[in-house]
């Protein structure tokens, strides 16, 4: 962000997908004298309720998953907002839910000047997941995944939508393409 131009004090959304620690790690901080603190001091956070609600009552399964201070004090602060179904964040901004890597996982998706884009987070953690049986085993639903990716997928081909890989270590984004049967990305420049 600094490489961008952006500081931390002129972001005033921050989506996330899910609450897990790699995704939702660098919300918060611990400053020079412990204290947690928004890593974005004027921004409003916005989650999936049902997401902190697993977030904040976990199992076996998904505990190594999450982190308290990473969204806890974001709640107590009141700065976290909680959607509870499929909403528009702001025009041109929504979010999706897609279950699969975990009950209320969900995209990000965006429209401007008639284009789309979408970050999908771990629906498609890479350009690898893209086709429809590479499901990771983090996912705690792995045919959800199947099912939404199939959806995705097939959306993301018609509206030409840029799709981000979050955990891609060499496409940051591209577009998802079907090339004689087989369904591949072309990495944007
Ligand atoms: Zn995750």
């Amino acid at each position: 962000m600094a490489e961008a131009g952006v500081a931390p004090e002129e972001i005033d959304i921050v989506v996330a997908s899910h609450l897990h620690f790699d995704h939702a790690g660098g919300f918060t901080y611990r400053d020079a004298s412990g204290r947690i603190r928004p890593t974005f001091p004027k921004a409003q956070y916005i989650c999936r309720r049902g997401d902190y609600e697993d977030a904040t009552h976990t199992h076996e399964r998904n505990r190594a998953s999450y982190l308290a201070d990473n969204y806890v004090p974001l709640a107590e602060a009141g700065i976290l907002q909680m959607v509870d179904d499929d909403a528009t964040i702001m025009p041109g901004v929504k979010v999706r839910r897609t279950g699969g890597h975990c009950l209320h996982h969900q995209a990000v998706m965006m429209e401007s000047k008639g284009r789309t884009a979408a970050f999908v987070a771990d629906l498609i953690p890479t350009t690898a997941h893209v086709r429809a049986a590479w499901i990771m085993g983090f996912d705690l639903y792995p045919v959800d995944t199947l099912t939404a990716k199939k959806q995705f997928v097939t959306e993301a081909i018609e509206k030409q939508t840029l799709v981000f890989f979050e955990h891609d270590p060499a496409v940051a984004a591209g577009y998802i393409q079907e090339q004689n049967g087989k369904i591949v990305v072309q990495p944007a420049s």
